[in-house]
């Protein structure tokens, strides 16, 4: 037999080596999923057992001490239950097979620790925790505590005194055994996990649509993604690591934009391999190793060109627009559901000049039209409640198709047209229409003359005769609705052509104004119409007057021209008279019409002239309207 610090010494070799073969089988295993791999480790674990065993410190014939419970211990708190079985019963069945006095002591030592160390792993697989550095040193000492306590039951002879610094040295190499072989597991399985993030991480990165680099101090690529060889035009990521970022146009920064950043993202416009322009969003962050020293930057680019474009062409559009208001001859305004301003161009506010400062985005409707009227810079009611009220009407006509003339206190005319739109905002353009204004009055006085210059005789400004055809139309046609009296005189100046004749035709005008003035004065209602009938005649037209009174006020007519007397040198009568012919419809009169009333009052004018001049005569060939006892004679 071997010294048996020897063997003990062998045992922690075979411990060592054991752990060192399972971390290079474990891939193997690691292929045919977890199963295998506990199983594996179990059987690895359990080999490793017997192979202690064949190194035995032997106490007392038949009593042999080992690591073996290291081995067992590390598979089942490692590797779980199947671990624990795949391990014990090799091990259990070597132990029975040697055979000796230690022998169900050994058994019992070994089941217990697989059981203990079993539990443990239970306990931290319920409770969802992965293995941490201290359980190494746990596990050592539950093993440690279990292999003394079934000491008890080995049969050793308590006087013999060489055991005890064996079996101190024996638990403390055990101790040392389990937690370094412990640690050495956790590290390896640390590093497995490690590993497999590293795989993800990696595989995500070269699946991102956007570039990912790494580079060192030097500004030499340490990882690039797929990404980043596309972006620079390079045929894989590959191809760039160890390579200068400035061989390919990427300035490296000696140190951040701003003293003590950590990151900083910036814009920037790269040359594509194909001659083309990208636009990058880049993320640039700082490397530092664990002692804050700068060990390279991570950088990471989004390609945001369609977004820059789109920017760009927002931008040009909004410059355009901004330009083409400014430049508007028009005001523009916009206001929301509310009532609230939200856009307005210079020249509305020019046009409203003792409001353009309230007219601003922001401010409500309501607002800008009380300081307009209490400003008065529009001519609103002057009670309040009138304010009010046209406040409230302004307003809701921001709700629908408006348009609507504005008379500001300067004269100014403005045409206010809103244009609501289904979202609720309205658009309000507001148009100077003063010059345009203005020419509307200007034409509409025009018109108004020229209507005035058709209808009237120059001279005289009586009605002229056109006007008179359609006046005596509509008279004619209302008296025969109401079915009243209607009478015409017709009056002509007498030796009208002598007189022009004697005091020449500018003369002959004056005596045709002073005749016609003096119609005026005798012909007073409202509804009487005189007009300039030819060239010295004149016809009186007198509704629901009947031809008595029709003569009466004729001759009134002749009383008063008689009065007035104009001289006439080549009249008989010495000054001016007229010839009056009459012609009237009674009530119950069916049959009317204005050629045949001024024909009779024709017919009668005739018969005054023929009868002498100077006098008034009636129609009276079916009837005689002049009563006799009025008949004037000369
Ligand atoms: P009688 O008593 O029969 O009516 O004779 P008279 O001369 O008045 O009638 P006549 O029809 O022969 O002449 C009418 C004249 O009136 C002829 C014309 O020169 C004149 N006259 C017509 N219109 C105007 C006018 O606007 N101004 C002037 N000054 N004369 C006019
Ligand atoms: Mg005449
Ligand atoms: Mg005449």
């Amino acid at each position: 037999m071997e010294s048996p610090w020897y063997s003990l010494m062998t045992n922690v070799s075979v411990v060592a080596f054991v752990v060192s073969v399972w971390t290079q089988l474990r891939d193997v295993f690691e292929r045919f999923g977890p199963r295998a791999v506990e199983a594996g480790f179990g059987a690895v674990m359990g080999l490793g057992a017997i192979a202690t065993m064949l190194f035995p410190v032997q106490f007392a014939p038949g009593i042999f001490f080992d690591l073996r419970a290291c081995l067992l211990a590390l598979a089942a708190f490692f590797g779980g239950p199947i671990a624990a079985l795949a391990a014990l019963i090799p091990a259990i069945a070597y132990r029975l097979w040697i055979g000796g006095a230690g022998a169900p002591a050994g058994m019992v030592s070994m089941t217990l620790i697989t059981l203990a160390a079993s539990f443990g792993h239970l306990a931290l697989r319920r409770h969802g925790l992965r293995i941490a550095r201290w359980h190494s040193p746990a596990l050592a000492f539950a093993t440690c505590a279990i292999g003394l306590l079934t000491i008890a039951f080995v049969p050793i002879d308590p006087g013999a005194s060489d055991w005890v610094p064996l079996m101190a040295a024996r638990t403390v190499l055990l101790f040392l055994a389990v937690m370094l072989s412990g640690l050495a597991l956790t590290h390896d399985e640390e590093l497995r996990t490690a590993r497999r993030e590293n795989q993800i991480y990696r595989q995500v990165i070269d699946e991102l649509p956007d570039s990912i680099s790494v580079r060192d101090p030097e500004g030499r690529f340490v990882i690039a993604n797929p990404a980043t060889a596309t972006l620079l035009g390079v045929s894989s990521p590959k191809a760039l690591i160890g390579r200068p970022g400035a061989e390919l146009g990427i300035a490296h920064p000696a140190s951040p934009p701003h003293p003590g950043d950590t990151h900083w993202t910036f814009q920037q416009a790269v040359k594509r391999p194909d001659g083309s322009t990208s636009w990058l969003q880049t993320l640039e962050v700082q490397l530092n190793d664990q002692s804050g020293r700068p060990e390279g930057l991570i950088t990471h680019n989004r390609d945001i060109t369609d977004q820059k474009h789109l920017e760009l062409e927002l931008d040009e559009r909004q410059r355009v627009l901004a330009f083409a208001m400014a430049q508007m001859t028009d005001g523009v305004a916009m206001f929301d559901h509310s009532g609230k301003l939200l856009f307005c161009n210079a020249r509305y506010q020019k046009l409203f000049p003792l409001t353009s400062d309230v007219r601003v985005p922001g401010a409500n409707i309501r607002d800008i039209l009380t300081a307009a009227a209490e400003r008065r810079e529009q001519q609103v009611g002057s009670s309040p409640a009138d304010v009010a009220e046209w406040i409230d009407e302004i307003t809701e006509s921001l709700h629908h198709d408006a348009e609507e003339e504005v008379h500001l206190f300067d004269g100014t005319w403005l045409r206010v047209s809103t244009r609501p739109s289904p979202d609720g905002v309205s658009m309000v353009v507001v148009s100077d229409i003063t010059r345009l204004k203005r020419t509307e009055l200007e034409l509409l006085n025009v018109a108004e003359r020229l209507r005035e210059e058709a209808t009237t005789d120059a001279l005289t400004g009586l009605v002229n005769r056109r006007a008179l055809d359609q006046r005596l139309e509509i008279e004619i046609a209302r008296s025969l609705r109401s079915d009243t009296a209607l009478s015409v005189i017709l009056l002509d100046i007498d030796h009208f052509k002598a007189y022009n004749d004697t005091y020449g035709h500018l003369a002959g005008d004056a005596c045709l104004k002073a005749v016609s003035q003096c119609l005026g004065q005798v012909f007073r209602r409202p509804a009487d119409l005189i007009a300039r009938y030819g060239g010295e005649e004149f016809l009186v037209v007198l509704p629901e007057v009947d031809a008595e009174t029709a003569y009466r006020l004729a001759n009134d007519y002749r009383e008063l021209l008689a009065a007035l007397a104009l001289p006439h040198q080549a009249s008989e009568f010495g000054r001016v008279t007229v010839s009056l012919g009459i012609a009237a419809y009674a009530p119950g009169q069916t049959d009317r019409s204005a050629i045949d009333l001024v024909g009779r009052a024709d017919e009668a004018l005739y018969a005054a002239k023929s009868g002498g001049r100077d006098q008034v005569s009636g129609w009276r060939r079916r009837f005689d309207v002049v009563p006799r006892s009025l008949r004037v004679v000369h």
